[in-house]
């Protein structure tokens, strides 16, 4: 493929006014100086409460080559990434990166060139990632411990900074499911790979507008939409735990037919046996439960996200 692409680059935007000017000078930068190629930007709004949609509309009157999703209400980062690849048909390779500048543009032509090389999927790989504390723990348990939970290998630390071919955002736009996990997904439509790697840099301005909570819940969404182990390990469990009850009560039994006399004590057994068990059905019930709620969110088929207006597509 020698003559110009057409690659769209698809970035969800929450509440990111304070990087948006710095993002738009650097996306302006990449695409002046890679002219041989027919750029557009889809940036789709999720619902901000600041400035965002006013200074992206601002910029895509000037410039026909930016395009906004504004969404009816914030949905999620999950949601706007699907939404923005809806939008993006009709270009031959999408970039999905994030808005905070952690993603860096410059990068983008590596990929391009990659995916010009002959891969369909091309993933951003972290060489190395600024976060510290909890946040940085969990990212690093996560990416070491999930490889090995689910059914099947997803790339260690890429996140959605990646690029796809038109034939791979058409398959990821096939998928209907609801609790969306892209990096997984990705991993799941399959396509010959490529790698690109890059620094992680910190977020350029703002505070991460994924909360602490919203991460957990999204590697649980990794795990239970990718893996059923939860509910193999209920299994086990259960059947270990009913081979012992069947081994302690065939040894008392068999105590007691031979005459040995049967003690009154035992509370302290009795209790921790007792509470031991309640707890293993409780988390028994929350692991049904999970993937319960998940079918019926699909079940109800519900849109992923509603678009309040299009502008500049
Ligand atoms: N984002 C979004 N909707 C949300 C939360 C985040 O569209 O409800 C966007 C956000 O603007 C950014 C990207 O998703 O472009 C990643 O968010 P963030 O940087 O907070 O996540 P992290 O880097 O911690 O994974
Ligand atoms: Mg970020």
């Amino acid at each position: 493929m020698n003559s110009a692409a057409r690659i769209a680059l698809v970035i969800p935007v929450y509440n990111e006014a304070p990087v948006l000017p710095e993002l738009l000078r650097r996306l302006d930068a990449l695409m002046t100086s890679n002219p041989a190629e027919s750029w557009s930007v889809v940036f789709v709004n999720d619902g901000s409460r600041d400035r965002s949609a006013d200074l992206i509309l601002d910029h895509a009157s000037r410039d026909a080559r930016y395009a906004l999703v504004d969404l009816s209400r914030n949905f999620g980062h999950q949601a706007a990434l699907t939404a923005g690849l809806a939008h993006a048909m009709g270009a031959d390779a999408v970039v999905t990166m994030d808005a905070d500048l952690q993603d860096p543009p410059e990068i983008i032509p590596e990929l391009v060139a990659a995916w010009r090389g002959g891969a369909e999927v091309v993933l951003a790989v972290r060489r190395s990632r600024q976060e510290r504390g909890l946040r940085r723990l969990g990212f690093d348990l996560f990416h070491r411990g999930f490889g090995r939970l689910i059914d099947f290998p997803i790339e260690r630390n890429t996140g959605t900074f990646g690029l796809l071919s038109a034939a791979a955002v058409g398959a990821f736009n096939s998928l209907p499911e609801k609790h969306r996990f892209f990096p997984g997904l990705r991993a799941w439509i399959g396509f010959p790979h490529g790698e690109v790697s890059y620094d992680r840099k910190e977020r350029a301005a703002g505070t991460p507008a994924v909360t602490f909570r919203r991460l957990v819940r999204y590697a649980l969404d990794g795990l239970f939409s990718f893996s059923h182990l939860p509910l193999r390990v209920l299994t086990y469990l259960g059947l270990f735990i009913a081979g012992c009850g069947f081994a302690v009560g065939a040894f008392f039994v068999a105590r007691r037919l031979l005459g040995v006399e049967v003690a009154f004590t035992g509370f302290t057994t009795l209790v921790t046996l007792v509470l031991f068990l309640g707890g293993v059905q409780l988390i028994g019930i929350g692991v049904l439960g999970e993937y319960l709620g998940r079918i019926y969110d699909e079940v109800k088929r519900r849109p992923h996200y509603i678009v309040r207006r299009r502008v500049g597509l």
